[in-house]
C-alpha cells in the first residue's frame, strides 16, 4: 500500500489536487496498484487554523507517506503577513524539511497545443525537454546573507553568497544522468563558467560524474547562451541541469514554449519522499469558478506515480490520456483555441481524463 499525502492548499488548490486525487484512483484501480490518501493543511489554510503554514502534524504526515500531492498556496488575505510567516513559507519549508535537492519540471508540448506557445509552430514542434534545478544550494541559502553597513561607512551593502560543494553538484548531476539514461540520452550542464568560481568547480564536478555515465552525451554551455537557445532552437535540448538561481529563472522561461502555465508538472526529488505539484501558483483571480486548468496537477501525479512509486506504465498512461483528450478538442479556458475545440469546466476536464484512462 502506497501512502500519499495529500496537501490542497489554497485558491485554486483544493480544486485540481481532488481532479489528480480521481485521475490517480482510477490509475491505480486500472494497473492494481494499492493507494491511501491522508489529507494535511499547508499555506493560508493552514494559518488560519493552525497559525503556521506548515503545523507539525502535517510535517509528520509528509515524512511517513511515499510521495507528496501538493496544490498551492498563497492569496491576498494573507498578503499583509511578514515574509516568514506567509503561506508560501509552507512549501519552502517542506523542501528545506525534507532536502528536496532536485527539481524536475518536464517540458512537452502537446501537438494539439502547438497554437497556444507564443513561438511559431516550426521552431517549438515536438519540443520535449527536462529542466533540473538544484533546489537547496546556490545563492538563495549560502552564508552570509543580509544588508549589513558598508565598510567605508557610505550606506549599506546587501550581501548574498554563492556557495556549492562538490557533494551538492554531483548528486543533482547523478540525478540528470540518470534522467538522460531514460530519456534521449543527452544532457547539457547550464553555469557560468568564465567569470563564477561555483560554477569552474561545478563544471569540474559534472565533467567527472560524467564517466560513470558513459552512454550520456554531455554538453556545457553558458547560462547567457543557453537563455538565447531555448528561445531560439528549443528542441536541441534533452535533459537541461543547472544550478538554483539559473534554474530558476530558465525553467520559467522553457515554461512558456508549452503554452499555458496550466499545464505543466513539477517534481521535487531528495533522499524521501517526493513532492509533486503543478508549476502555477493558486491563481486565486479564477478560484471557485470550476475554470482553473487541472492538467498541470494531473500530469503532476503522473510524475508521482513514475518517480516515487515506479509506476511507469500507469504514468504513461495518464499522460496517453491527456493527450487523447487534448486531441479530441476539449480545452479549459486558459488553453481555448478558435475553431473547433470545447470549452469544458475543472471537473468535467478531470472526468474526461479519467474516461480516457479506463479505456484506455
Ligand atoms: P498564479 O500562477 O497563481 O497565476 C498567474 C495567472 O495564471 C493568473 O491569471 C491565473 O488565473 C492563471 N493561472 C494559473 N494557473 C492556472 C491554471 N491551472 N489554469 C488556468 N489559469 C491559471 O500566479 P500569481 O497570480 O502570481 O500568484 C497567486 C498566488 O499564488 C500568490 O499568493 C503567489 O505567492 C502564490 N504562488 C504559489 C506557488 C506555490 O504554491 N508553489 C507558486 C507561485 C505562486
Amino acid at each position: 500500500m502506497a501512502k500519499i499525502a495529500v496537501l490542497p492548499g489554497d485558491g485554486v488548490g483544493p480544486e485540481v489536487v481532488r481532479e489528480a486525487v480521481k485521475v490517480l484512483t482510477t490509475a491505480g484501480a486500472r494497473f492494481g496498484i494499492a493507494l491511501e490518501f491522508e489529507e494535511g493543511i499547508v499555506g493560508g489554510a493552514a494559518i488560519d487554523r493552525a497559525g503556521t503554514p506548515l503545523p507539525p502534524e502535517t510535517l509528520s504526515l509528509c515524512r511517513a507517506s511515499d510521495a507528496i500531492l501538493f496544490g498551492a498556496v498563497g492569496g491576498p488575505m494573507w498578503d499583509g503577513l511578514p515574509v516568514n510567516r506567509r503561506p508560501e513559507r509552507g512549501v519552502l519549508l517542506l523542501r528545506k524539511e525534507l532536502g528536496l535537492y532536485a527539481n524536475l519540471r518536464p517540458i512537452r508540448l502537446f501537438a494539439s497545443l502547438v497554437d497556444a506557445s507564443p513561438l511559431k509552430r516550426e521552431i517549438i514542434e515536438g519540443v520535449d525537454l527536462m529542466m533540473l534545478r538544484e533546489l537547496t544550494g546556490g545563492l538563495y541559502f549560502g552564508e552570509p546573507k543580509g544588508i549589513i553597513p558598508a565598510p567605508d561607512g557610505k550606506g549599506e551593502q546587501g550581501v548574498d553568497t554563492l556557495i556549492y560543494t562538490t557533494h551538492e553538484i554531483e548528486r543533482i548531476a547523478r540525478v540528470g544522468f540518470q534522467i538522460a539514461t531514460q530519456r534521449r540520452k543527452r544532457l547539457t550542464s547550464v553555469d557560468k563558467v568564465n567569470v563564477l568560481a561555483s560554477s569552474e568547480l561545478w563544471r569540474r564536478v559534472v565533467t567527472e560524474t560524467a564517466t560513470e555515465f558513459p552512454d550520456i552525451e554531455l554538453d556545457h554551455m553558458l547560462v547567457d547562451n543557453c537563455s538565447m537557445q531555448l528561445i531560439r532552437d528549443p528542441r536541441r535540448f534533452d535533459v537541461v541541469l543547472t544550478e538554483n538561481t539559473f534554474g530558476d529563472i530558465l525553467s520559467d522561461e522553457a515554461a512558456m514554449l508549452a503554452g499555458s502555465i496550466g499545464m505543466l508538472p513539477s517534481a521535487s526529488l531528495g533522499d524521501g519522499p517526493g513532492l509533486y505539484e503543478p508549476i502555477h501558483g493558486s491563481a486565486p483571480d479564477i478560484a471557485g469558478q470550476d475554470t482553473v486548468n487541472p492538467l498541470a496537477t494531473i500530469l503532476s501525479a503522473a510524475m508521482l506515480l513514475r518517480h516515487s512509486l515506479h509506476q511507469e506504465a500507469a504514468a504513461a498512461a495518464i499522460e496517453a490520456a491527456v493527450s487523447r483528450v487534448l486531441e479530441a478538442g476539449y480545452r479549459t479556458p486558459d488553453i481555448r483555441q478558435p475553431g473547433r475545440t470545447v470549452l469544458v469546466g475543472t471537473a468535467q476536464m478531470g472526468d474526461l481524463v479519467i474516461e480516457s484512462i479506463r479505456k484506455g
